[in-house]
């Protein structure tokens, strides 16, 4: 029975239309395969109750004739979202016992397309990290396996990347500051679709870098990221960044015909030190797209090099600003105070406690670079490069490209406690490939495209015009179809 958590969306909801299954039985499919893989840490916190009560709320809507589009569907929600009544930690100490009095809504319309939420999903703590390990709640670990070594999902959204993988859920949300989708879903053989900077609402998201967070799908196949993201998308008055723009049928815009596309390869990613056979990857990728009747064409995105450095100027200092409402008084944790202690004090301790090691460095970073004496030094100087990498896609785009193919992140997933103990800019440099496309604000998609030599799913990513996810998820699709990926890491439940 617990082979119903292998499905997709699409093969489910299939399945439900033709009577064959019930959301309750998907449901419960999916619970016992949480349950049989706890040792994947994927979710945080699981709530059985309530998504059994949704399951049965899906079906009687359904055998009323009232099917949403993700009617029946479980899914795991990141642990970055605000979900009404239940633990909403975003992974961090500073938030234990927090209970959210409202719904984000993103969750909230997933809910009313009849999604049924299994739980919450471990991450990295306030989505700061490319591997899971800076979760309060230990690690997420990758279903994939090498040697027996213990491998990382990826980050942030790591815990929804190994619970899609490993079939605890038929799809999972996630957020994406700096690659925070597109890397754990390269690093687990799933997709992972960060949509256009304002197409999902960010109201009831916890806050890391508030002009590059963006929430999205993540599915074991593009299909689904397009029949999850219509779900999830639209305009929200309550968060004035989203944008105010029909939500298209994304689905009905796989037309599995891409000839005349034009894909461009932006020979900047060419990085020296990028090992082979994510070079003969993209090549391949490339020949793919060509052979499917796509123009390939070589472009240049001039910047590239400055949009790490400029990232990791810009999310620190936003996040800095964001953390700051945490100070013991308004949410989750507040250190026991000793005897004499004042305001102060309380303030300091608490955040000293709340807060782990990279939480801190971000807030001392940030702080820094937004100090009067440096501001102009960093952060202004930061904004400028962001405009000018904006402007290089703008350029590319206006040539008359559709798409951009690129890797997906510079690497196979790694092992846990393998990166960044000494240095933390070893850890940052997975973002790579990744981070130019949040300071541009664009669409991006990370599709599985092959095994390295290890066995290990690789990914590539596609950059699409903005509001044109459409567009992009049907040069996915075409690219899915043709890599033919369909290795699985073995069962954990
Ligand atoms: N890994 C990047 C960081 O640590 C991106 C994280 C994200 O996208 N949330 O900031």
């Amino acid at each position: 029975m617990t082979e119903l958590a292998s499905l997709t969306i699409s093969a489910a909801r299939d399945a439900l239309d033709a009577g064959e299954t019930t959301s309750v039985a998907l449901t419960e499919a999916c619970l016992a395969a949480v349950e049989g893989a706890g040792a994947l840490g994927a979710f945080a916190h699981v709530t059985p109750e309530l998504a059994l009560e949704r399951a049965r709320a899906a079906d009687a809507a359904r055998a009323g004739g009232d099917a949403g589009p993700m009617c029946g569907i479980p899914v795991g929600i990141k642990d970055l979202f605000c979900t009404e009544g239940v633990a909403s930690q975003a992974a961090s100490r500073i938030l234990e016992g927090f209970r959210s009095p409202y719904e984000s809504t993103v969750s909230a319309q997933l809910r009313d397309a009849g999604a049924v939420m299994l739980g919450k999903l471990n991450m990295d703590e306030f989505a700061m990290g490319s591997s899971n390990e800076t979760s309060v709640y230990g690690p997420a670990v990758n279903p994939w396996k090498v040697d027996d070594r213990s491998l990382t999902p990826g980050g942030s959204s790591g815990g929804s990347a190994a619970a899609v993988a490993a079939d605890l859920c038929l799809a999972a949300t996630g957020t994406d500051t700096g690659g925070s989708i597109r890397q754990p879903a390269a690093f687990t053989g799933t997709v992972g679709l960060k949509p256009t900077y304002g197409r999902c609402s960010r109201l009831g998201i916890v806050a890391f870098a508030s002009s590059l967070d963006q929430a999205g799908p993540m599915t074991k196949t593009v299909r689904d990221a397009a029949i999850m993201l219509r779900a999830m998308a639209g305009h929200d008055p309550k968060d004035s960044t989203s944008a105010d723009l029909p939500v298209p049928d994304f689905e009905a815009m796989l037309s599995g015909d891409i000839r005349g596309k034009r894909i461009g390869i932006p020979r900047e990613y060419r990085l020296e030190g990028t090992p082979d056979e994510i070079l003969a990857l993209w090549d391949r990728g490339a020949e793919m797209l060509r052979d499917a009747g796509a123009e390939i064409v070589d472009i240049s995105l001039p910047h590239t090099r400055y949009a790490l450095p400029a990232y990791y100027v810009i999310a620190p200092a936003e996040a800095s600003s964001n953390l700051a409402r945490y100070d013991g008084v308004r949410y989750g944790y507040r250190a026991p105070l000793s005897q004499g202690d004042g305001i102060v004090e309380m303030y300091e301790k608490t955040r000293a406690e709340g807060f782990g090691a990279e939480v801190k460095r971000r807030v001392m970073v940030g702080t820094y670079v937004l100090s009067a004496g440096f501001y102009d030094a960093y952060y202004n100087r930061a904004r400028k490069v962001r405009t000018l990498i904006k402007r290089d896609f703008e350029q590319v785009f206006d040539q008359g490209v559709d798409a951009i193919l690129t890797p997906a992140t510079p690497s196979a997933a790694f092992g846990l406690g393998e990166k960044g103990q000494a240095d933390p800019v070893e850890m940052y440099l997975n973002d790579v490939f990744t981070v130019p496309v949040n300071l541009a604000g664009l669409p991006g998609i990370s599709v599985p495209a092959g095994l390295d030599r290890q066995g290990l799913p690789l990914g590539l990513q596609l950059v699409g015009r903005p509001w044109e996810e459409g567009a992009l998820l049907d040069v996915a699709e075409v690219l899915e179809r043709a890599a033919g990926f369909v290795a699985k890491p073995a069962k954990w439940w």
